[in-house]
């Protein structure tokens, strides 16, 4: 197989970081599968985006919190384009509230689209990957998953599940090719944080030793070297693009 021309999936690749992941793995050469969730007016302006500058990709409708969507999702993929390589699990939700008020469907929307989905996806993926001694996972967690948050119980469980499930698949499927590593983004500007106000957002600022917001380009350009051959010896870890914020 010629290495430089993969097949990867990114979930929730429409837009924000997901979408700059998409466009890197299409600048190293890879087929991209790009997953959404319900419009596909910003998934198809990212394929044609992507064929434009010459490289090649099919956009996939499927909610990846739902298990037989994501057994549809990958049999779509397989048959389209090959089986999937490289996965980037990037889909994700926030649903914030203080523990006392979170009501439960707020705790299960976001522990089944960040977490379960997670699980789903990789179940679909190693099967092939274990089987052509070759893959790529990068699962997109968060440093509220390491570090917690006020008002984000759920969404940090997510994430720190997230981290488990990365360790425990990397442990799994180390000896056959595969590695799985964690990206922890901070504070990057897309639609998922374009909600906070201009004084919450100046107070994180002020927490970001390197002094500004990250761009979704910052997580992309982690990602690029995890799929990467040379990175076939770092697995199992979890690499946080946060500008120093939180630093182990
Ligand atoms: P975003 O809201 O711009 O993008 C999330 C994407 O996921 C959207 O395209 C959405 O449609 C898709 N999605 C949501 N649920 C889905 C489902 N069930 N099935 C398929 N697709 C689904 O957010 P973003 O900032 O680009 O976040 C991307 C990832 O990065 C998320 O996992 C998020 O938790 C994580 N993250 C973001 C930040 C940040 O500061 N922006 C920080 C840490 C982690």
């Amino acid at each position: 197989m010629n290495p430089d021309r993969r097949v990867a999936l990114v979930t929730g690749s429409g837009r924000g970081i997901g979408r700059a992941i998409a466009l890197e793995m299409a600048n190293l050469g890879h087929r991209v599968a790009v997953n959404y969730r319900s419009s596909s007016s910003a998934a198809e302006s990212l394929v044609a985006e992507i064929e434009s500058l010459g490289g090649s990709a099919v956009a996939f409708k499927a909610d990846v919190s739902s298990a037989p969507e994501v057994e549809r999702l990958f049999s779509e993929t397989e048959a389209a384009m090959g089986p999937v390589d490289i996965l980037v699990n990037n889909a994700g939700i926030t649903r914030d509230g203080l523990i006392m008020r979170m009501k439960d469907p707020d705790w299960e929307d976001v522990i089944r689209t960040n977490l379960l989905s997670v699980f789903l996806t990789t179940r679909q993926a190693v099967r092939n990957m274990a089987r052509s001694r070759w893959g790529r996972i990068v699962n997109i967690s968060s440093v509220i998953g390491i570090i917690g948050n006020a008002g984000q119980a759920n969404y940090a469980a997510a994430k720190a599940g997230v981290i488990g499930l990365t360790k425990s698949t990397a442990k799994e499927f180390g000896s056959r090719g595969i590695t799985v590593n964690a990206v922890a983004p901070g504070f990057i500007e897309t639609d998922m944080t374009a909600v906070l106000d201009e004084k919450v957002r100046s107070q994180m600022v002020q927490q970001i030793p390197v002094g500004r917001p990250g761009r979704p380009e910052d997580v992309a350009a982690v990602v690029r070297f995890l799929v990467s051959e040379e990175a076939s010896y770092v697995t199992g870890q979890v690499i946080a693009v946060d500008g120093g914020m939180t630093m182990a």
